[in-house]
């Protein structure tokens, strides 16, 4: 039992036996109580319950010492102003998409990963072992954030198009809900792109307010009923080809935390990636599966089209790195490290892939 009664409340409600709590400092028997705002709604497949699983299991890692309240988008902030929130301090964490914070950040387009850039595991190579990860904390310092890479969506689907895409024509005037880089690359492609809140997208999309979306792949877009709201569906998702999400935490409460408390949320946020990835491959496969047997139309992109959206993506990343310092280096260190990486990918993974 936890030896002394002040202790009490802070040494496990059910009165396990605890070490830590059990050598009477004060300071290793605190609890921190954060809140955590999402950018998506509550219980939402893959990205919504990802979150909601990392805030329990830092509660559960910590023995209670660290308690994580999760609020969906709209319960505490609306989605897009979940990094504000992180900002003031009305929130200590939050669990976004990087992309969102454009305005206030461009180089957080290249952490979340540009169109036609790396895969998932591509990606968190540069992350965790390519430079990735500093330049990302350097880029939210400013913000006094500190972002964490939580989850990856994998390779995610072209969208959902009430017409047909069957040459760059086709691209001319389309209405899409696509946020982003892809969003730039599809304005100068001839569309028009606009960035919804993930639960304005059906109702949108089905009243033809806009001819098409992207939303993430099979498994969350069959949870949001989008095989009903548009008649094909497109692949590759050349505009997000493993985007990573992040754990925000505002550093001055993660600065309160003692060291064992910081290892615990560094770790969960981890095992939290490699969680949500694995969560992504075995159930899209089973939802695409469903609307094969159900009859969707799904179909490739023209060959054409995806040459030309790749030269438009590359001109305006090109853009993008000139626009401020840490854009450029951002993406001189994204670059240089996918060239290495894809000469691995190329003779390893995807020339077994070619062949199975
Ligand atoms: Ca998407």
């Amino acid at each position: 039992m936890a030896g002394v009664a002040g202790f009490a409340a802070a040494c496990g409600r059910d009165g396990s036996p605890n070490a830590q709590c059990g050598d009477g400092s004060a300071a290793s028997g605190e609890v921190f109580e954060w809140k955590m705002a999402t950018s998506w709604p509550r219980d939402f497949p893959g990205l919504g319950v990802g979150a909601s699983r990392l805030a329990e299991k830092i509660g559960k890692l910590s023995n209670g010492r660290l308690k994580v309240r999760l609020f969906a988008a709209n319960e505490l902030v609306p989605p897009f102003e979940v990094f504000d929130a992180v900002e003031r301090g009305t929130v200590e964490m939050g669990h976004a998409a990087p992309y969102y914070w454009k305005g206030k950040v461009p180089a957080c387009q290249i952490f979340a990963g540009p169109p036609f850039g790396m895969t998932a595991q591509e990606l968190n190579g540069w992350l965790y072992y390519g430079g990735g990860l500093e330049l990302w904390r350097e880029a939210y310092a400013p913000f006094g954030i500190i972002p964490f890479p939580v989850g990856n969506s994998s390779m995610q689907m072209g969208g959902w198009f009430n017409r047909q895409i069957n040459s760059l024509d086709d691209l001319q005037g389309l209405v899409m809900r696509i946020p982003g880089i892809g969003g730039e690359v599809l304005n100068r492609a001839g569309g028009t792109a606009m960035s919804l809140p993930g639960a304005e997208i059906f109702t949108a999309l089905q009243t033809g307010t806009i001819d098409a979306t992207e939303w993430v792949g099979p498994y969350n877009d069959q949870a949001f009923s989008l095989p009903r709201a548009a008649k094909h569906y497109y692949y590759p998702g050349w505009h997000e080809p493993g985007t990573a999400l992040e754990g925000i935490v505002n550093a001055e409460a993660y600065s309160a935390l003692p060291d064992d408390l910081q290892q615990i949320v560094e770790t969960a946020c981890q095992a939290a990636t490699m969680d949500m990835l694995s969560e992504f491959m075995a159930r899209n496969g089973d939802s695409l599966a469903q609307m094969r047997e159900a009859g969707v139309d799904i179909r490739p992109f023209p060959d054409d089209v995806l040459g030309e959206l790749k030269r438009i993506s590359l001109e305006v990343m090109e853009e993008l790195a000139h626009s401020d310092e840490m854009s450029a280096k951002t993406w001189n260190s994204f670059r240089a490290f996918s060239e290495t990486v894809q000469g691995w990918t190329d003779l390893s993974e995807k020339a077994y892939l070619n062949q199975r």
